[in-house]
């Protein structure tokens, strides 16, 4: 093992180690009790649901999260989407025009954007032809200014879930921070990272509900890590980056988890369905396996596939112009009425 990298103080950017965060007016009396007079923060004090300032620390919602997903309230925190708690990651690690990250491809293509936006160099190691990472191609890469490995498992847009044997030796190898994207988890096999939160100093795991909670709307994204990592993070977040109504709904989804649950199980077994429909289609090559809510198809001429469905009014993603996926196009599951529908276009089309 690496020893800097248990040290993560050794891995936070000068300034923002050096940096004192901005005390909003409502923190300074947290705590206190509910029938204070708030005249600290120039509110509008007529009462109408969202006058006040939203909670900083969303305290509410971490409690139902750190108690579905047995991890303590420090171990969390909330972005405006995963994007969000992306970028923090960045900022609070990666120093511009100095270091670099390691990504996978064919992979989500935001590690790449936000890199740009960082000015932080992208180091690629290309996944295996099954879509696996290749261990060594990706230790022999990275260099003392390699600060995070993004691993996107299930990963977008492959669809497939990375061996743990394989993401556990990068874990404990990397120099730096290992990120490991779980939007898709919900739709997966394979258990969370979650439970080994623990077990590695250099870990984050993200979550979303922007996919198997069907929230994408709200913009909701979670960060599991370190208390060490997460006071970092909590640092350099935009004091008000989750607005009310957001916390609120999410709130209200996660207290009926039924519901997400039962759609969750539907949108598996429509996968199932749409594979073995998709299977009797000619012009389709291979169907990649999938631990996600869509999947990756290999055609014969991905451009002409995209175009006929988009005149019948389906709207699919051309993934094509990604590394190893050269006429693959990936198609989200979605309510077995659309999953029938595309089925009977599919069939008409020649
Ligand atoms: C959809 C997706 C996300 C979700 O991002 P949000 O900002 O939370 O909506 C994150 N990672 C991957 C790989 C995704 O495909």
């Amino acid at each position: 093992m690496n020893t800097t990298k248990t040290n993560i103080k050794n891995l936070v950017r000068p300034n923002v180690k050096r940096m004192k965060p901005y005390a909003s007016a409502r923190d300074e009396y947290k705590g206190s009790v509910n029938n204070m007079v708030f005249l600290d923060a120039n509110e509008n004090p007529f009462e109408n649901g969202v006058n006040r300032y939203p909670d900083t620390q969303q305290t509410r919602l971490k409690s139902i999260l750190a108690t579905e997903r047995n991890v303590s309230i420090d171990n969390i925190l909330i972005g405006n989407g995963s994007d969000e708690v992306l970028d923090l990651i960045f900022r609070a690690f990666c120093e511009p025009n100095q270091d670099n990250i390691i990504t996978l491809p064919p992979t989500y293509g935001m590690y790449e954007v936000l890199a740009n936006i960082n000015a932080v160099d992208v180091l690629e190691v290309s996944l295996s032809s099954v879509f696996q990472p290749l261990v060594k191609n990706v230790l022999d890469k990275q260099n003392n200014n390699s600060k995070l490995l993004f691993i996107c498992s299930p990963n977008n847009p492959t669809a497939n879930s990375f061996d743990k044997d394989k993401i556990e030796t990068l874990i404990n190898n990397f120099y730096g921070i290992v990120v490991i994207d779980e939007a898709y988890i919900d739709f997966s096999e394979e258990e969370s990272w979650l439970c080994r939160l623990n077990k590695f100093p250099n870990l984050i795991v993200t979550q979303t509900l922007s996919k198997a909670y069907g929230m994408a709307g709200i913009r909701l994204g979670i960060c599991y890590a370190s208390a060490e990592i997460i006071s970092v993070l909590n640092k350099i977040k935009p004091p008000y980056n989750v607005n009310t109504l957001t916390e609120q709904k999410a709130i209200g989804q996660l207290s009926d988890r039924k519901i997400v649950e039962a759609q969750v199980e539907l949108l598996k077994t429509q996968r199932k369905l749409l594979r073995i429909e998709l299977e009797n289609i000619d012009f389709i090559e291979t169907i990649y396996p999938s631990d996600a809510n869509f999947l990756l198809i290999k055609v014969d001429d991905a451009s002409k596939r995209y175009n006929q469905l988009l005149k019948k009014g389906i709207v699919i993603r051309n993934r094509s112009t990604q590394h190893l996926c050269e006429n693959c196009i990936r198609i989200t599951v979605g309510t077995p009425q659309e999953n029938q529908e595309l089925i009977n276009i599919l069939k008409t089309l020649t």
